[in-house]
């Protein structure tokens, strides 16, 4: 793993308080019986911190009102609960909310929380950018930071889980690994996210879905784990050569190993797969593509989400155009592939993954950092 760093660490690392959220929730228990015994405190008093924590999406100690002020302050001295700086909030006409976070090192960190019908998705980052470099992506261009923390990841969920209580919305219904970063390359760190979203949040698993441009051991392991987490694979070709050119990571898990860990996925029982086809006008939406694509989802039962473009920086790719992507759409469905055309959301403020920050960057930096050229995988 490229730019290692611990996934209980920190940008922060002056402070070597453990970060109560990079705990899974048994071992955060466990930390807290201690804590308490120590102090001679009644065990109940664990139960109203984690009630706190994960009911309350409490960001510090002090609001905890019925623990004793002198409790507060022993838990403030030994562990953190705190999240990220809020940089940006855009509010997009459309409903969209992107907030940019600020790491305790300055890092810059996208989430999108994205309203449909009765459902509210939070589209959460893994890393700080991204080294994948695939060429229809925004945060490729914004370059690679490095690695989230457990706890970096975790308060995206909780820190906007608050933003919509205080603004009067409704709550998260669901969470897709799909913002900057790919998941897979931080399992370190992803996997025990996982847990204390479903575990501790209570955020069922099957409303958790990763999402891949196919890292094959990362499937791989998350098709051994017990929970249903859902998988999204950014297939966006089902010919080798036209992915390679889009995904560079294809090259080294190419189409043919990745549908086999795909079919392990699925045997592995009850979970869902997801293929997602971002539409980009005479780049991959030749009608030949179409049924290999059919055939690809109806073998594995995936559902397919076409994605018309979403136009960034620096690429002059445009969207396809609507009777290419109906052509698709209906190819699939008359293979008995169920499917949906997904427009682009919040495109009046910079939606598009990565490109908040990617613009954050180059006002802070005058540019954006290198594009990402090279693949970092676990
Ligand atoms: S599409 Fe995903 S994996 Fe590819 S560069 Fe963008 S964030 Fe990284």
């Amino acid at each position: 793993m490229a730019a290692e760093n611990s996934p209980r660490g920190k940008g922060d690392t002056a402070d070597p308080r453990p970060h109560l959220l990079a705990l899974l929730p048994d071992e955060m228990e466990l930390r807290l019986q201690e804590h308490m015994a120590a102090r001679g405190q009644p065990t109940y008093r664990v139960g109203q911190v984690t009630e706190w924590i994960y009911r309350h999406l409490a960001t510090s100690f002090d609001e905890m009102t019925n623990l004793p002020v002198a409790e507060r302050e022993a838990l403030e001295r030994a562990f953190r609960i705190g999240q990220p700086e809020t940089h940006t909030v855009s509010r997009s006409a459309d409903g969209t909310v992107k907030h940019l976070w600020r790491m305790a090192d300055g890092e810059l960190v996208e989430s999108v929380l994205i309203p449909a019908g009765d459902r509210l998705t939070l589209c959460l980052s893994s890393q700080a950018g991204c080294a994948m470099g695939c060429t229809f992506c925004a945060t490729g261009w914004g370059g690679f930071g490095r690695q989230l923390t457990i706890d970096e990841i975790v308060t995206q969920y909780r820190s906007s889980a608050r933003w919509l209580e205080e603004n009067g919305r409704e709550p998260i219904t669901n969470v897709v690994f799909m913002g900057m970063g790919e998941p897979l390359a931080n399992r370190k760190a992803v996997h025990p996210a996982l847990t204390v979203l479903n575990q501790g949040f209570g955020l069922g698993a099957r409303r958790i879905t990763v999402s891949t441009v196919g890292v094959i051991p990362g499937i791989r392991e998350l098709a051994v784990r017990p929970e249903q987490f859902g998988l999204a694979l950014s297939l966006h070709s089902p010919v080798e050569e036209l992915r390679a050119q889009l995904i560079p990571l294809e090259k080294r898990y190419p189409l043919p190993r990745l549908l086999e860990a795909l079919r392990e996925f699925r045997d592995a029982g009850g979970r869902r797969i997801t293929f997602e086809y971002t539409m980009i006008r005479d780049v991959n939406d030749a009608p030949e593509l179409a049924p290999l694509l059919a055939e690809q989802a109806r073998e594995l039962g995936a559902f397919v989400n076409l994605i018309p473009f979403n136009p960034i920086p620096d690429q002059d790719w445009l969207p396809s155009r609507p009777d290419r992507i109906e052509h698709f759409r209906r190819t699939l469905d008359e293979a008995g592939v169920s499917a949906a055309v997904r427009e682009p959301r919040g495109r009046d403020i910079d939606a598009a993954c990565g490109q908040l920050r990617a613009n954050a960057l180059v006002q802070i930096e005058g540019r954006p950092r290198p594009r990402a050229g090279r693949t970092v995988v676990t």
